[in-house]
């Protein structure tokens, strides 16, 4: 098959690829409806994550499962899946806890920028649907994959309560995503941090009730302004740098909570500073897996639909393209068509 295979910064390449195939008997083998490029995959892409040599690019994905290993038990041939971007047993302490993206089998979902993928741990990673869905669902279903479940974990880690004030930092896929959460979770006021007028709306029909165009000080300023001296209750931090996450500490209030779902590059913590500013702080990879059976709900009944985060759509053989307008911000997320 052809898939997507990153050389190095900037040199991301559809090319010929061995057919995944079954290693271990809790493996399964999908056939996807569709995938996509993750903000994550910039980092490499931009040279500011190191690379072990020419990798298999992908982790977002839903399908068909078209094969499973001897020990798979739940999952079936014929079933339509989604799965995230963390593997996990889904047994261990750790993923009955609700913490699956810490999984002591934990393993990386990679090799999903392809018309087949090898998804190990089937049983504990994958969620299939009772029917399959619609064409114009797979949007809304690959979305649950991983950038509707990370935002959805920065809302619910900085404890997103009905009527409460939330801050989201970063207007990518992922804090966009978070504000379709907060608003689904109940908040009273969504403060959207974005200054590009395609994100801000996208934000606004998500459910944004207030936009923020300042940055550093003056954001700050702003929100607390607005905040009338408090600071937000929840504040989602979708970025991961330096400037971001010291937005982000400096609009919650004392007592309040930051989800940060931004993998960090380069952020360095204050002790004082934290101990002083008396706020929840909770992060990491998000545990998709936890959440997946209501996101794939919310979406077959209608309720919401994350798919709309796809501003551009191209065929998989045209994927350097999609890297390339995510890169320059020419485009919030891509999603890649698989069709043969
Ligand atoms: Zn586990």
């Amino acid at each position: 098959m052809y898939a997507t295979v990153m050389h190095g910064p900037g040199d991301v390449r559809n090319e010929r690829v061995e057919d995944p195939t079954i290693l271990k008997p809790t493996d399964a083998i999908i056939k996807l409806s569709a995938t996509c490029i993750c903000g994550s995959d910039l980092w490499p892409y931009r040279g500011l994550q190191p690379q072990d040599g020419p990798t298999h690019m992908g982790h977002e994905y839903c399908g068909v499962v078209v094969e499973v290993g001897s020990e798979v038990r739940t999952i079936k041939p014929g079933q339509f899946v989604v799965g995230s971007f963390c593997l996990s047993d889904n047994t261990c302490p750790h993923c009955r806890y609700g913490f699956q993206s810490s999984c002591v089998s934990r393993e990386f979902m990679t090799g999903a920028q392809a018309p087949y993928a090898r998804v190990p741990l089937a049983d504990g990673t994958l969620v299939a649907s009772d029917e399959m869905p619609d064409a114009d669902m797979i949007p809304h279903m690959l979305a649950t994959s991983d950038v509707l479940g990370t935002g959805w974990y920065g809302a619910v880690a900085a404890n997103v309560r009905e009527g409460g004030t939330v801050v989201v930092v970063g207007d990518g896929a992922v804090g966009l995503m978070g504000v379709m959460a907060a608003n689904q979770l109940g908040a009273g006021r969504i403060i959207a941090m974005s200054r590009h007028e395609t994100r801000s709306n996208l934000a606004r029909e998500f459910g944004a009730t207030e936009i923020v165009e300042e940055r550093g000080e003056d954001g700050i300023g702003r929100i607390m302004d607005l905040t009338d001296g408090v600071g937000a209750d929840s504040v989602i931090e979708a970025v991961g740098m330096e400037q971001s996450m010291q937005q982000a500490m400096g609009v919650c209030r004392p007592g309040g909570s930051i989800g940060y779902v931004g993998v960090p590059h380069g952020v360095n913590f204050d002790g004082q500073q934290l101990f002083f500013r008396q706020q929840r702080m909770l992060g990491g990879p998000a545990p998709v897996r936890r959440f997946l059976p209501d996101l794939i709900d919310r979406v077959l009944q209608g309720k919401i639909q994350p798919g709309k985060v796809f501003d551009l759509t191209l065929p998989i053989a045209e994927v350097a393209e999609g890297y390339k307008a995510m890169d320059e911000r020419r485009a919030i997320k891509t999603m890649l068509k698989v069709e043969e």
